[in-house]
């Protein structure tokens, strides 16, 4: 057959010989007949040895190659099976495809790379796949570039956290590098059992190179990383301890709420229409509306505020003293992330006594854990390891894990969060 070379590089194959080329005209599909060259041939599926034929296996078989401007493509080839000495009898591997995919290299660099750059509906409808082929196709990709590096060397500080995704009801562990900014490791579930997966797989060795381990205030990681590295210093995630903060503010507000709803209904109902203006005042709803939208007012960083919030909490202070003070209970601790070690040392202290004796329960219980991770939060600071990072991983990954809800299994989900923020993103073929 002429123009070989011009063929390969349109199928974009190697090792192989293509035997002829057809357009099926009707289907709009162009079939191109190959097989592997000699030296390439009769090797096993699994580990590329050469290995003595067995049988012919189930006949020709087709792999999806990249379309050639708006036609569909496929490779077909006979796909005999081999006895491997290792593997025993399997599919013989091909030069164009990997073990057991029925898409070529090529395709499936560029669904991987258009997986970690654009949007779902992107891939499936530019590539002509099912949103579940995407997966399969990424969790592939990832396991050959995973084989292929040791994405565990070399750590010193680390950070571990869990997210949710579907609704909360499903969980990842995810294990980031602080230093080389970028996620290391996921697992589905939040428990011991994921923990200790990640430090048996680390090692004892790479355990012991751990100096510094984040994480938010689980028991159950502090207690295994006290065990497996026991030299590390252990340092509280600041994200979650500034959230444990607004939870207990947003308790208050919910509190405030309720009993302004109380209120509420004892008032006389207004009837349709614009009130009369001697119609009587009916403080308790007005007060129920406005704490409802008072709730990013309370949320936000005072830095970030606009105008309308800052109205609103000028309407609280001036309104509602307790919840107020559960305000500035949260931005104070918040700040404390923000000072110098020293200032923060005594801070903190101020800041405990403070929130013990506020007679607001929730602060009082907060008050509780903070004495409890005291260390480990001062610990942050000093070694200036404020989780900035993993909240920015973990914001990504939710992100990601909103896109990645139709995969059936969780190790597409996690083989796209490892390409997308593991420091592995493919590259398209053809652009190096
Ligand atoms: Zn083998």
């Amino acid at each position: 057959m002429r123009d070989v070379s011009l063929w390969r590089g349109l199928l974009g194959v190697e090792k192989t010989v293509i035997e002829r080329v057809e357009f099926d005209q009707d289907a709009e599909l162009l079939v191109a007949h190959v097989r592997p060259t000699r030296r390439a041939g009769s090797r096993c599926g699994v580990c590329e040895r050469r290995s003595p034929g067995y049988d012919t296996g189930q006949g020709r078989r087709r792999w999806r190659a990249l379309d050639l401007g708006t036609v569909r493509a496929v490779l077909e080839a006979a796909a005999p099976r081999v006895a491997c000495p290792e593997h025993g009898v399997v599919v013989a591997g091909v030069p164009w495809a990997r073990h057991d995919a029925g898409h070529t290299y090529r395709f499936d660099e560029t669904v991987a790379w258009l997986a970690t750059q654009s949007s779902k509906h992107t891939v499936t409808q530019l590539m002509r796949i099912a949103w579940r082929t995407v997966g399969s196709i990424i969790t592939r990709v990832w396991a050959d570039v995973d084989a292929g590096c040791d994405r565990l060397e070399g750590l010193r500080r680390i950070g571990i956290d869990e997210i949710s995704y579907k609704k909360n009801h499903k969980y990842l562990m995810v294990v980031v590098d602080h230093d080389a900014r970028r996620l290391v490791w996921a697992a589905p579930g939040r428990n011991s059992a994921t923990v200790r997966e990640f430090f048996d797989l680390l090692g004892p060795d790479r355990c012991a190179q751990i100096t510094h381990v984040s994480a938010d205030g689980a028991d159950f990681i502090a207690n295994i990383v006290e065990q497996t590295c026991p030299a590390a210093v252990r340092v509280a995630d600041p994200f979650h301890v500034v959230k444990w903060a607004t939870e207990a503010l947003d308790e208050v507000r919910r509190t405030a709420w309720s009993d302004a709803r109380a209120l509420a209904r004892s008032e006389p109902k207004r009837s349709r229409g614009r009130p009369r203006a001697d119609a009587p005042p009916r403080p308790g709803s007005q007060r129920a509306t406005a704490l409802k939208g008072a709730r990013y007012a309370l949320w936000k960083n005072p830095e970030n505020l606009s105008d309308n919030q800052q109205i609103k909490l000028a309407w609280i202070a001036a309104t509602d003293p307790k919840l107020y003070r559960a305000y500035l209970l949260k931005e104070g601790l918040r700040t404390i992330f923000a000072m110098p070690h020293h200032a923060a040392i005594e801070a903190q202290e101020k800041w405990i006594s403070w929130a013990r004796r506020c007679r607001i329960p929730s602060f009082v219980k907060l008050a509780k854990s903070i004495v409890k991770h005291k260390a480990t939060i001062l610990a942050a600071i000093e070694h200036n390891l404020s989780n900035g990072l993993i909240e920015s991983t973990n914001t990504k990954i939710r992100l990601l894990t909103r896109v990645a809800f139709g995969f059936k299994s969780p190790d597409a989900l996690i083989a796209l969060a490892l390409l997308s923020l593991g420091g592995h993103r493919p590259a398209l073929p053809g652009r190096q």
